[in-house]
């Protein structure tokens, strides 16, 4: 062949700098030509290579390299069938990939080698090893599917600036990849972590290269919902940080699966209350904070009255609708923080805590609660549209401490309800006998109560307030009950029990405008209109709402000086509700009206809520007076009292002074007020009329004590 020394040259070069294995054959199939690449990509051995030419393969049919070849390659049917179509077609060109058994990808191009008169020379093969960039290509694939995953990713720069981030994060967050790429992370910054949070995690970041844990986002839409998160650090071989991969998961839908698996693991599918189980562990954590607080807590075992009846005759499904609608009804009978549980069937448990330390108070409580539960199911249903009557018996117990088991608390409770039952159903009967009769005789005391005012059996009695002189200055007001099935009981009985039940709202404004007319009655007389008369006035009695106005009446409608009228207050009655107390306090000061803070003392009255106060009195409690001559301490606290006061400014009594000795040491420490058995019990108005005409004529029978 008539190549030119330069072309020879040329070739050679080209052979040789070639990346790429080059095969020359000519028209007959003989070897031309071949570059060492091409041994290298086909791995020809020596022993294939002798040729014309020593060492090459140059002069040998192409039949021979082509067995060699062959031998390296996967699919040899296609590729035979392929160089026999080219042979068969010796004016095609080719392009091909062929994959190797050892794993390796070749790509493969022939061209058709012509004369200048379009003679066909031969062909030449070009090869080329792309197995590095095909492993590449693959490897790009799978990490592009592996982004695409369920889980959210973004990819930020060592500046936090995002730069890249999957459909999921798309799907996840709300925003698109356009809106996020370019901002910082902190647009999905819920606001519920602190800034110590987010330092902790990019100090780990920095130190570990690694974050995990639960956080709070935000969606572009606004919602909250916490994911699982995992960022990592990316570094260069320097070790620098370069970017930050943080991959993440949405928890809502497996929080609300967890909840939900919480739900039907504790709660009732039917009533949705506590079921039995969660019922036992409130039951242990109830005795357990009763037993460390010593408050009491009571048990309920309820049971509806003939609600079989009601199944078998109406279906399950209706009686369904009865437990549904119970279940609502029961829960605004008691407080937030009580429990109310059903244990299947028409059976359902209340457990109500901190109920004092008292057990008989305790059982009225329970008593009331019960009592408001059995009337609230009384009231007829709709059922289907159709109206039904129901009933339920309840039985009560105590507890206080963990000294009786749980199972015996519900075994006493149940013995209780059947009690109830059958007793005639539609009742409260309690297990512990002492307990049933308190309450029973609470209830007595209660209904007597109620006609109290109405049959006069209510009295008022007078106890002098005298000054360090012993002048009566006046007196303080004080009910008394005589009724006509129960005999006398102390005001300190009832009192609580009207305040309960808001008895003490007719009963208190019955007081003041006895005192109001008494306060009048004295205003006429020049011996008495120096008088001031003291009523006590109850939380319940000061916060309701015409307080204000019914106090105006008395002024109003019997005539006398204002501020002989001494209202009573108790540091309990303030503390309720403080901003009413000052605006009412005000409003009455206003009209002249004179305020005295009793049983001072034995509240929690700051200074700063006593300042903001218009009182004109403290009344020291009877029980420091009482042990003042045997506890020096009670004498401290009553000299605090008194600086207290004068400070300022205002006026200080002592109650329940018995003793001459008491009242030396009060009027050592300054006292200058008193009132007490030493000087006077509360007695009938009568008595105490009596008793001022005596101190007008200065006919004591008590000598002034030095
Ligand atoms: P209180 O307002 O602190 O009344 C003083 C109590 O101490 C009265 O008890 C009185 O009889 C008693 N007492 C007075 N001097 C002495 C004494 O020297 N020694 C002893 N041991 N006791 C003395 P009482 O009358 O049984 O009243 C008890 C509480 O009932 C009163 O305490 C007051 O909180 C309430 N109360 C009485 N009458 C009324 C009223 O009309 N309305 C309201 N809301 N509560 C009233
Ligand atoms: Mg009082
Ligand atoms: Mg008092």
């Amino acid at each position: 062949m008539g190549y030119s020394e330069l072309q020879n040259s040329l070739l050679k070069v080209i052979n040789e700098a070639s990346p790429e294995g080059i095969l020359v054959v000519d028209g007959n199939g003989i070897i031309v030509s071949h570059n060492d690449r091409f041994i290298e990509i086909w791995r020809i051995p020596g022993d294939r290579l002798h040729g014309v030419e020593p060492g090459t393969a140059i002069g040998n049919d192409d039949a021979r390299i082509l067995s060699t070849v062959l031998d390296r390659v996967k699919d040899t049917q296609a590729f035979l069938a392929r160089v026999q179509e080219l042979y068969n077609n010796p004016h095609l060109s080719d392009h091909c990939e062929i994959e190797l058994l050892d794993g390796r990808t070749i790509e493969r191009h022939s061209s058709v080698l012509r004369g200048d008169d379009d003679r066909y020379l031969g062909r030449v093969w070009f090869f080329r090893d792309i197995s590095e960039r095909k492993m590449a290509e693959e490897k790009m694939r799978i990490s592009s599917i592996a982004f695409e995953t369920q889980e959210a990713i973004l990819i930020a720069d060592v500046n936090a600036t995002i730069i890249s981030v999957n459909k999921s994060f798309e799907r996840l967050t709300g925003y698109s990849a356009a809106e996020a790429i370019g901002k910082n992370p902190n647009i999905l910054k819920s606001g519920r972590h602190d800034a110590d949070f987010y330092r902790s995690m990019w100090y780990s970041l920095r130190e570990n290269g690694f974050w995990s844990g639960e956080m709070w986002d935000k969606r572009k839409d606004g919602t909250l919902y916490p994911k699982w998160l995992t960022i990592t650090t990316v570094r260069n071989e320097a070790g620098d940080a370069t970017h930050y991969v943080a991959i993440f998961m949405d928890l809502s839908e497996r929080k609300r699966a967890e909840e939900e698996i919480q739900r039907l693991a504790f709660f009732d599918t039917l009533t949705q209350l506590p079921n039995r189980r969660l019922l036992m562990d409130r039951l242990d954590q109830a005795l357990a904070i009763s037993q460390r607080n010593g408050s009491h807590g009571a048990l309920m075992f309820m049971d509806l009255d003939n609600f079989k009846m009601l199944n078998d005759t109406q279906g399950h499904d209706i009686g369904d609708l009865l437990l549904i609608d119970v279940a609502a009804r029961l829960k605004p009978c008691v407080r937030e923080s009580d429990t109310v549980a059903r244990l299947g069937g028409d059976e359902f448990v209340v457990i109500l805590q901190e109920l004092g330390d008292s057990a008989i108070h305790a059982a009225n409580q329970a008593e009331t609660v019960a009592e408001k539960i059995v009337s609230a199911l009384n009231e007829p249903y709709l059922l289907n549209n159709h109206e039904h009557h129901s009933s339920v018996s309840v039985g009560v117990c105590l507890f206080h401490g963990k000294k009786v088991k749980r199972e015996e608390l519900l075994k006493r409770a149940d013995t209780a309800m059947y009690q109830a039952k059958k007793n005639g159903r539609n009742m409260v009967r309690f297990f512990e006998s002492a307990m049933q009769s308190a309450v029973e005789a609470r209830a007595v005391l209660e209904g007597q109560l109620r006609h109290a005012l109405g049959r006069q059996e209510l009295q008022l009695y007078y106890q002098m307030q005298v000054d360090d002189e012993h002048r009566i200055t006046g007196a303080e007001v004080l009910l008394r009950w005589f009724s006509a099935k129960l005999g006398f009981v102390s005001p300190a009985q009832f009192i609580p029990i009207a305040e309960e039940n808001g008895l003490i709202l007719p009963i208190g404004a019955w007081v003041l405008e006895m005192a109001c007319q008494q306060l009048h009655v004295w205003s006429q007389h020049a011996g008495t209109r120096q008088l001031e008369l003291a009523v006590n006035v109850s939380a319940r009695q000061f916060h309701q709402s015409d307080f204000v106005e019914q106090v105006k009446a008395g002024l109003r409608n019997f005539d006398f000086e204002p501020s002989k009228l001494k209202l009573e207050l108790t540091e309990s009655l303030v503390q309720g509700d403080i901003n009413d107390t000052i605006v009412k306090m005000n409003m009455l000061k206003k009209l002249g009206v004179k305020f005295s803070m009793d049983d001072f003392g034995t509240g929690y009255s700051s200074l700063s809520s006593l300042k903001m106060l218009p009182l004109d009195q403290l009344k020291i409690d009877q029980s420091f007076v009482q042990d003042i001559v045997a506890d020096k301490n009670d004498e401290v606290i009553v000299r605090t009292i008194i600086d207290m006061a004068r400070n300022f400014g205002l006026n200080v009594i002592a109650e329940g002074v018995e003793t001459c000795a008491q009242l030396e040491i009060l009027q050592r420490n300054g006292c200058a007020n008193f009132q007490g058995y030493y000087f006077s019990k509360p007695v009938p108005l009568k008595d105490f009329e009596v008793l001022l005409t005596q101190a007008m004529h200065g006919n004591t029978d008590r000598e002034k004590p030095v």
